[in-house]
């Protein structure tokens, strides 16, 4: 299912401080990358970072510096040490890394980003593991990506990835920055999901929740999956890969019916049921269509809007599993009504759709 993943880990969750590595993650990061290349053939691509806050840790820099050019040192120092902890800790597991630097640059210019695909295919084909960073000794404001939760993306994009998985110090998307809770699925990034993330405060780190959910945007809009999650206690890259991770899982936008089945193991567990007429069948399953009120029979659970509902027909056979866009109270009250009837009673919403196409996997007995 997955075919190739791009993996992007934070400072935070390399660094052990004071330009140290934190060995024990990357011993089980490496190992992690070993048993999805066995097992099922995952491609996988590594952005890492940590090479200015390794290099702040050799030259004993408590803050980040401001003179670009000690940066840009601190980098050029760092990336040594973070490509051999890469090539010890992914050697121990017989495999062999490699160094991909890149700076925004590499994507402006559609000659030169073929030729970072060419390099990263031919590293791939070859069972090799491309460590990508920014090329941050030699960039500077005008051509730098700024995070590697940007440049990961676009990873994705050019590469045709299946899944990025971003893991950081953030368990994943939370309900508010301080105190709120996880957000475990994410059907679409709207302004209301946006508005969840902030920004970081770490010394050594750039990016925060807000480039995660940038990155989320860009790679989801190329047809792939994202999954934000801990880097501290990281799951099992299998696990993650098996949407059996705890964290938040972004599903690929405007994909066909065919392509959003593959992503069934990872929607959350069902909070409740809606049953369907026939039409309403045929509408999902032959014509790719999308759930209206008008076919709905009976509502089963409470549940709230966004929550994940199983789609039952009339033999009592699950479908499909989908996003609801209202919650069970909503869809008692417009139950049987046509699209204007639903658009009079919810004036707010712009779209009838009770759970719209792009959000709607058809239930397979097991997502191949
Ligand atoms: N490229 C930077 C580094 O290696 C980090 C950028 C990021 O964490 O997004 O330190």
């Amino acid at each position: 299912m997955v075919k190739k993943v791009v993996i992007k880990l934070g400072t935070g969750i390399l660094s052990a401080g004071k330009g140290k590595i934190h060995e024990a993650r990357l011993a089980k990061l490496a190992n992690g990358i070993h048993a999805v290349g066995k097992s099922s053939k995952t491609q996988v691509i590594v952005v890492s970072s940590g090479a200015v806050g390794l290099g702040m840790g050799k030259l004993g820099l408590d803050s980040r510096p401001t003179d670009l050019a000690i940066l840009r040192a601190c980098a050029a120092i760092g990336q040594c040490l973070l490509m051999n902890a890469w090539t010890d800790a992914l050697r121990h597991v017989g495999l062999v890394s490699a160094q991909v630097l890149l700076t925004r640059d590499d994507f402006n210019e559609r000659a030169r980003s073929q030729k970072v695909q060419e390099t990263l295919d031919a590293l791939l084909a070859q069972g090799v593991i491309p460590i990508v960073n920014e090329n941050d000794s030699v960039s500077d404001e005008e051509i730098k990506f700024g995070d590697n939760d940007v440049l990961s993306a676009l990873l994705c994009s050019l590469g045709k990835a299946n899944l990025l998985v971003i893991l950081s110090t953030a368990k994943g998307l939370m309900t508010h920055p301080e105190a709120g809770s996880l957000v475990p699925f994410v059907a679409e990034i709207t302004p209301a999901i946006e508005q969840m993330a902030k920004g970081t405060d770490s010394p050594t780190a750039v990016g925060g929740m807000v480039t995660k959910i940038e990155a989320a945007k860009i790679a989801t809009k190329s047809g792939c999956a994202v999954f934000i999650g801990s880097g501290e206690q990281p799951s099992e890259l299998s696990e993650i890969i098996n949407g059996q991770a705890i964290g938040t899982f972004f599903a690929p936008a405007g994909l066909e019916l065919r392509e959003r089945k593959r992503w069934l193991a990872f929607f959350p567990k069902p909070k409740g049921r809606i049953s369907i007429d026939d039409g309403a069948r045929n509408a999902i399953l032959t014509q790719g269509g999308s759930l209206l009120a008008s076919g709905l029979l009976h509502i089963e659970g409470e549940f709230e809007k966004a929550e994940v509902v199983s789609i039952i027909d009339s033999r009592n056979q699950t479908i499909a599993r989908g996003i609801t866009r209202f919650s069970s109270a909503e869809l008692l009250e417009i139950r049987g009504k046509s699209n204007s009837e639903v658009l009079d009673l919810h004036p707010g919403k712009t779209r009838p759709e009770v759970v719209h196409r792009d959000h709607l996997a058809p239930h397979v007995s097991s997502p191949n």
